[in-house]
């Protein structure tokens, strides 16, 4: 079930792939041949009916041809399921887009690192970001120059974070790291290192030119404070942030 998609096109099977589902085939052929023989031989003994050739010849090949077209249908409905299954879970986890995780699979995963760091007597923030006068670029640039910004702008996210902290996008041109391990004194100079590259980074769009700032509010955990609590206040902080003008950051 594992190796499926070949590195192209998934909807083909790889060599590898293909050998497992002929071994699967193989052995489930074998073992329909061997049931039904034993089966048909069983009946004629116990009713006495004689070992007939054509019977026994007749119980190899029934199941000889019936048995592999089943099992290969069957095998490829399987596969089509773990296919889907693996679709079904990646487009609930993660942002199609951009390719951070997505509000619910953010907001789970936040729950446990939080609890996870308020155990460990660690200090976390959580950070909600929004692009300032993302409207305009939708506007000035089209629908597919907002999307490469949001794309290059989750790259940055990605690119200034640490491997263990947590980038989600929440909805169009907002997103929110938690960052575990960090005291609201060491957060502030990551972000706005991050704030810094988000003002410099030029995307090439067609003709233009695209440029944009980001706005965040910060919040950090004390000892009982939830994530819908951090979350508010980073909104809250967010909104000053905004309200300042943008391309800020304000701490709650
Ligand atoms: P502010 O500086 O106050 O944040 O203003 P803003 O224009 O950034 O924010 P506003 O909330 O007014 O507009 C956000 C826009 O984002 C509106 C919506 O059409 C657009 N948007 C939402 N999702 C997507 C998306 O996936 N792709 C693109 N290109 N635009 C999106
Ligand atoms: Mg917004
Ligand atoms: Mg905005």
């Amino acid at each position: 079930m594992q190796a499926l998609g070949s590195k192209g096109d998934p909807l083909f099977p790889t060599e590898e792939s293909l050998r497992e589902r002929l071994t699967t085939v193989g052995m489930y052929t074998a073992i329909s041949v061997a049931s039904s023989v034993l089966i048909t031989l069983s009946i004629l003994y116990f009713t006495g009916y004689g070992m007939h050739r054509m019977t026994i010849i007749i119980s190899v090949v029934a199941p000889a041809i019936i048995a592999p077209l089943t099992t290969w249908y069957v095998s490829d409905l399987l596969v089509k399921i773990a296919r889907l299954e693996e679709t079904q879970r990646r487009l609930a986890t993660f942002d199609d887009l951009t390719g951070l995780l997505s509000r619910r699979a953010f907001l789970e995963q936040a729950e446990a690192l939080l609890k996870l760091s308020v155990r460990q007597r660690q200090g976390i923030a959580f950070v909600m970001l929004d692009l300032d006068k993302f409207k305009t670029i939708n506007d000035q640039f089209g629908h597919g120059g907002g999307d490469q910004l949001l794309r290059e702008f989750a790259t940055l996210v990605r690119e200034n974070v640490r491997g263990s902290d947590l980038a989600g996008r929440i909805g169009g041109e907002e997103f929110a790291i938690l960052m575990p391990g960090v005291t609201r004194d060491s957060a502030i100079p990551v972000l706005e290192k991050l704030r810094h590259k988000t003002e410099g980074h030029v995307i090439h769009y067609r003709e233009g030119v695209i440029q944009a700032t980001v706005s965040m509010g910060v919040s950090c955990a004390d000892g009982n404070t939830s994530i819908a609590d951090l979350f508010r206040l980073s909104d809250d902080a967010l909104y000053q942030a905004k309200a300042q003008g943008g391309n800020k950051i304000v701490s709650a």
